[in-house]
């Protein structure tokens, strides 16, 4: 968490950008562990003071602003990171901002609670060793069938653990894996080897319905609350969620089973027996 959904939907709210010129870039004194900013600020500051963000763009879970240079500004939340055009949720938590001119948006700020998230400015001849192919697998949202088969279906782990392998295919988390398999109708554990034909369509379609929801829904802000889009505001799929933290409740798909709640590397897996039999 934030996933593709939550991480598209700052994307958008950040778009407000496109157009300014640069005029400021601070790093707020912090008392907490520093995130990691690269390069180091002052170097930072140098390249991108004076510069034109010419275009808002998300890579799997990460939100990129590219410059007239050609380098691009990488935000990447990984659990609590938000990137936001209005006031942060508070002050002691604020890692990284930019003073803006020439157009809607006058700031940009990036605040990130756990501290776990990074500020990257990537050069157009490093963009490969970071995010290209070898690193990154294609956007769950436009991934093909046949691409998606053919990136997981040789894989001998469970297909909600290679649903999180963000090489195979980008942008899907914990919780996105959860509701997926629930709407494709495909258990859990089941290893990718085992999907049938019928079951990759399935899922394929699933991944986008889901995925697509979630965006409508501005993403899930879960009862810990960091989650916010750009303006400070919370989503709203939470309300939606068919089996995702829902352990002993009954399933939204189906309204007969029990969700349940599994353990698969390390995090939790919920699903439905009615509807997810193997
Ligand atoms: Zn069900």
């Amino acid at each position: 968490m934030p996933e593709l959904p939550e991480v598209e939907t700052m994307r958008r709210g950040v778009a407000a950008a496109i157009g300014a010129t640069i005029t400021r870039v601070e790093r707020p004194a912090c008392r907490l562990k520093p995130i990691v900013v690269a390069p180091r600020i002052d170097v930072f500051r140098r390249r991108v003071t004076g510069r034109r963000i010419e275009a808002a763009d998300r890579i799997g879970k990460r939100v990129s602003l590219r410059l007239d240079t050609g380098a691009a500004i990488v935000f990447e939340p990984r659990m609590t990171g938000l990137v936001l055009l209005a006031e942060p949720p508070d002050v002691e938590h604020l890692r990284f901002r930019l003073t803006l001119s020439g157009a809607e948006a006058e700031q940009l700020w990036f605040w990130d609670r756990r501290g776990l998230g990074s500020v990257r400015l990537v050069a157009p001849e490093q963009w490969d060793d970071l995010y290209g192919p070898g690193k990154l697998g294609p956007d769950a949202l436009t991934i093909g069938l046949p691409q998606l088969q053919e990136r997981l279906s040789t894989s001998r782990r469970a297909i909600k653990v290679a649903l999180l392998d963000q090489r195979a295919v980008a942008g899907i988390g914990n919780l996105y894996a959860s509701e997926i398999l629930n709407v494709a109708q495909v258990h859990p554990a089941l290893p990718c080897g085992r999907l049938t034909r019928n079951a990759w369509q399935r899922l394929h379609k699933a991944i986008r319905v889901v995925l697509e929801e979630a965006i409508h829904c501005e993403g899930s802000t879960l009862s810990d609350g960091t989650y916010r889009n750009a303006l400070n505001d919370p989503g709203g799929y939470q309300n939606h969620h068919r089996v995702y933290d829902r352990a002993g409740q009954p399933c939204r798909s189906c309204g007969q089973g029990i969700v349940q709640r599994l353990v698969q590397a390390q995090r939790s897996t919920f699903y439905c027996r009615v509807c997810q039999s193997r």
